[in-house]
């Protein structure tokens, strides 16, 4: 049995992570298998109001396009409810995002949505995105303020947070689309304060978002705890925890260090000792996520998004682990 740290800290801390944006740098450049006999879970009960979704980055080659399409068809095959492609904020992957997005609709022939960033972009060009996206049938969408790539500053673009590009969305197209909006249960990197970050993410729900996805965690208490805070503050909208499979710990380490995102002591430790051996890093990795997501679904989450990286095969083991339907 794998040792797991019965006394996580309650809100383990500080930074949570624009992985999401960052996705292709923490791509996983092996595929991955892992079997590791996890239990099947016995008190999740499947409730059908649940939703799941895998998230994707739209990719610079055709070759990693190709890979991302034959992907997306494996995961199809279990059902989602949605597939979502992030956006460069600035526009960078205008193009790849819309594109990915129309091509997962029409030939994966899953629901797809688009993440849309406000930072960096004008309002003339939100505008052309919202009725493009609109005319494809497109009826859900990611909306963020965005990080701008170092060097191109901040204050670009004319909507400033993620709470006016909502409000924005939905003067411009009333209730057409389902809107998700960003959630931090170890708090954004850049709020002040904790306190602060929960009244932001209120805004967002108050300026129309109808659900929300949670930068990724190790520590399920942490998400419980926004939840109930959130709650208290009079938000009722579904906060679907975003689940990053662990596969490779150099590359996640990297990245978690430089942007402060909280790997528990407990798992870094662990997966330190592991050192190259990279399958014992995926089966841990595995028997890590697996578990959370079996405390996450039992106390009441109302769902799944698992940030993919483009790949199939970590999240799926989740999945099959956790008996989830398909
Ligand atoms: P906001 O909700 O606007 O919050 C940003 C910061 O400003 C927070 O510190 C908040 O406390 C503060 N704030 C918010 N509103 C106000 C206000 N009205 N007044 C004062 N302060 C305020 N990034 C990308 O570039 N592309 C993507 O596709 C992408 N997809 C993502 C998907 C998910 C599920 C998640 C969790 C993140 C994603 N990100 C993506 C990263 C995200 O863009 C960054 O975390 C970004 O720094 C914040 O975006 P936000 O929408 O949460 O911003």
């Amino acid at each position: 049995m794998l040792a797991k740290n019965p006394r996580a800290p309650r809100v383990s801390c500080l930074h949570a992570l624009s992985l999401t944006f960052f996705a292709s740098k923490l791509a996983p450049t092996e595929e991955v298998g892992c079997t590791v006999g996890f239990r099947v879970p016995k008190g999740i009960t499947m409730s059908q109001d649940r939703r799941y979704s895998f998230e994707f980055f739209p990719t610079k080659t055709d070759a990693g396009h190709e890979k991302l399409l034959a992907t997306a068809r494996q995961l199809a095959s279990y059902n989602p409810d949605f597939f979502s492609c992030t956006y460069g904020a600035g526009g960078s992957t205008r193009d790849r995002t819309i594109n990915t997005v129309l091509q997962l609709e029409s030939e994966v022939k899953v629901p797809a949505a688009p993440h849309l960033s406000c930072v960096g972009d004008s309002k003339d060009d939100l505008r052309s995105l919202l009725t493009q996206y609109k005319q494809a049938g497109i009826k859900r969408i990611v909306a963020l303020r965005g990080d701008l790539p170092s060097g191109m500053g901040m204050a670009s673009g004319e909507l400033r947070y993620a709470n006016d590009l909502v409000s924005f969305i939905r003067e411009e197209t009333g209730d057409h689309f389902h809107i998700e909006v960003a959630a931090y249960p170890e708090m954004h990197p850049q709020a002040r304060n904790f306190e602060e970050d929960l009244q932001n993410f209120v805004r967002k729900a108050n300026a129309g978002a109808d659900s929300a996805i949670t930068q990724y965690f190790f520590n399920a208490e942490s998400y419980f705890y926004f939840v109930e805070r959130v709650k208290a503050m009079g938000v009722n909208i579904p906060i679907v925890p975003g689940i990053m499979p662990i596969t490779n710990y150099s590359k996640l380490a990297r990245f978690s260090d430089a942007c402060g995102a909280e790997i528990p002591r407990w798992i870094r430790k662990q997966l330190e000792a592991y050192g190259d051996d990279v399958k014992s890093i995926q089966a841990f990795g595995e028997q890590v996520i697996s578990d959370m997501c079996e405390q996450l679904l039992q106390g009441g989450a109302p769902g799944l998004h698992f940030y993919t990286l483009n790949q199939a095969e970590p999240s799926l083991a989740v999945w099959n682990n956790l008996k989830l339907p398909r």
